[in-house]
């Protein structure tokens, strides 16, 4: 079967979101557009992953507990998890190697962290809008020892991408999963790179964007396991 997927989409965790980017607003805007399956990627933090799934939980919609993790050589990569306990494991490591600043909510945003009712829970201090100390390898084994799938993320876009920053793709990267942005064909880079999984989502920081990408993903059924297994 098919399903219709958009696996990158920040909440107003991310201080580049919006703060409409709230658990039901996404659920609800994703549902309106017939998507199957969401992946819920902040920057460096998955602290509204679980509000969104909760949200998710009486609805046909299965939400991917995922984040967009920046590596030192400020190249994103996403990773996409089987449950909460693996994204939140990776979410210790990557705080303990993020600096330690405090993030100005006046110049870079606020990061409010929500609850499956949109609450307000708090507003998360750590600046998240940064690099880790982590390479790129380091994430990429950190995703996969943790039920994860590393996915480069926008790799044709000229800022934070594996190819602006080192020019390929390292062949001994250990994914087989890219992400290409809204802003390109993907039959292009499927021809291009054609020894790997090419998908494409919508990046939304806003939610006019989720899923405008609205692309298919064959599938063996509609389950957080079969779409893993679709993706690696
Ligand atoms: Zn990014
Ligand atoms: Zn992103």
């Amino acid at each position: 079967m098919k399903l219709y997927y958009d696996f990158h989409i920040h909440t107003a965790l991310s201080p580049c979101a919006d703060n409409s980017m709230t658990p039901n607003n996404i659920v609800n805007m994703a549902l309106l557009n017939e998507l199957d399956a969401i992946a819920i990627t902040d920057h460096n933090t998955a602290e509204n992953v679980e509000a969104v799934m909760e949200v998710a939980k009486e609805k046909d919609i299965i939400v991917i507990p995922g984040m967009e993790i920046e590596t030192k050589e400020e190249i994103h990569i996403l990773g996409l998890f089987l449950d909460l306990e693996s994204v939140y494991n990776v979410q210790n490591k990557v705080y303990s190697m993020l600096p330690t600043i405090k993030n100005k909510s006046n110049i870079f945003g606020s990061q409010l962290i929500l609850d499956k009712n949109d609450n307000i829970v708090k507003e998360l201090d750590r600046i998240l809008l940064t690099a880790t100390t982590l390479s790129l390898n380091q994430v990429v084994d950190l995703i996969k020892n943790n039920n994860g799938i590393a996915i480069p993320a926008h790799i044709d876009r000229p800022s934070y991408s594996i190819l602006s920053n080192l020019g390929i793709i390292p062949p001994d990267l250990g994914t087989l999963t890219l992400e290409i942005s809204r802003f390109s064909k993907l039959d292009k880079y499927r021809k291009k790179y054609n020894n790997y999984i090419i998908v494409q989502s919508s990046d939304a920081h806003e939610l006019g964007y989720i899923g405008i990408t609205k692309n298919e993903l064959e599938v063996e059924s509609k389950s957080i396991q079969s779409i893993f297994k679709s993706l690696q």
